[in-house]
């Protein structure tokens, strides 16, 4: 067989596209070689390959999702990249968890807008049984009660089956907690709690039979390799939505002083991750105003199938009125049936394989899916 190390970059990049489209994969060895592309010619011939995958597996919908800061500030958590934990300086909003009358807003509004899913999001290290898991299931009731928005939520560490088990009685659908990085950097990103504790997490979730919104953040000052194992590590969980936040340095916090991305990195990184999940949902989720400026509306040609809109927790993005008429533009189509998973039914874990049999994940580690 022919050595593709023979081949110029761009029939390399064919090759792996084509198997890619095919409804074949990568190995880690390949995506590492797509990681490290510099030029500019190369980063956009990859790209018009990510689109291409985008538009085979995903068509030209487009999953827009929200959230409402349910609990904000005082984080015990020391999160280098957060605003809200109560390690860091700075000037962030704090409150208790919230009414039900935010969340029903937020619901008004994502349903005004065409938005697939509100997420509840607390800071906090994670969730325990007792009477504030009854107020946030309360919370997870009135929003599916309300028919106007998937039910979401993003609320930490979860230690046992039970409150999952809860969470899910109470209409819950998807829960986000994000890997952030390699499970070598993340040390880099917090030491409060573990790569470990996240993915026992991730099971009990999957075990409760609740979809998963796992990714990351890039511009942390991880490697290229970093990003690569994430993306890797996404894939052999199972993740069904995979959000991209890109760091948007907020003054305070240890990672204050990080350089940006250059765009064309990010682009190249979200492409990078549409060769490896073929099939998910890849969401662009904070700092893409701040970092992309004018080439945000690219992250689509670059793969994204999927899009966080309304402001992200401590920072700004451009208004949901400029997202939807970005979309037009584009010619991409945000209405979602089926909430938002169309196209993931086929195997437990999100991956579309017919055959596969991840739904009976253990509740520790990783699952063996790597389809
Ligand atoms: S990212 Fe979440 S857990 Fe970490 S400090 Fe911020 S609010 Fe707390």
């Amino acid at each position: 067989m022919e050595d593709d190390k023979e081949l110029t970059a761009h029939d390399r990049i064919s090759n792996f596209g084509e198997r890619v489209l095919a409804g074949g994969q990568i190995t880690r060895d390949e995506a590492a070689w797509l990681f490290s592309l510099e030029s500019a010619a190369d980063i956009f011939d990859l790209i018009a390959w990510a689109n291409r995958i985008r538009e085979r597996f995903k068509g030209n919908k487009i999953h827009l999702c929200s959230i409402v800061n349910a609990k904000a500030g005082n984080c015990s958590e020391n999160c280098s990249f957060c605003a809200q934990s109560s390690y860091h300086q700075t000037g962030s909003p704090k409150y208790v968890f919230v009414d039900p009358e935010p969340v029903l807003e937020a619901a008004d509004e994502a349903n005004k807008n065409g938005v697939t899913a509100v997420g509840l999001v607390a800071a906090w290290k994670g969730l325990n049984e007792g009477p504030l898991l009854d107020e946030v299931c309360d919370r997870i009731r009135e929003l599916k009660d309300s028919g106007k928005t998937r039910p979401d939520a993003s609320l930490g560490i979860i230690k046992s089956q039970k409150v999952a088990d809860r969470l899910k009685e109470a209409g819950l659908e998807c829960y986000g907690h994000n890997l952030e990085s390699s499970r070598r950097f993340f040390p880099n990103t917090c030491t409060t709690h573990t790569y470990e504790d996240r993915l026992e997490t991730i099971g009990y979730l999957k075990k409760a039979g609740i979809k998963i919104c796992s990714g990351g953040i890039i511009g942390m000052g991880e490697t290229r390799e970093d990003r690569c194992d994430l993306a890797f590590s996404l894939k052999e969980i199972g993740a069904n939505v995979v959000p991209i936040n890109i760091l948007n340095p907020i003054p305070g916090t240890p990672f204050e002083k990080n350089p940006p991305l250059p765009p064309l990195e990010i682009l190249k990184t979200i492409a990078c991750f549409r060769f490896i999940l073929p099939r998910r949902e890849i969401m662009i989720a904070g700092g893409r105003t701040v970092n992309l400026r004018d080439a945000q509306s690219m992250v689509f040609a670059a793969g994204a199938s999927a899009l966080m809109v309304g402001n992200y927790l401590t920072t700004l993005n451009q208004s949901v009125e400029r997202d939807l008429q970005m979309l037009k533009d584009l010619g991409l189509d945000p209405s979602w049936d089926n909430h938002g998973f169309s196209d993931q039914e086929a195997g437990g874990c999100g991956c579309a394989e017919p055959a596969c049999e991840t739904n009976d994940l253990v509740t520790t580690g990783v699952p063996d899916c790597s389809a």
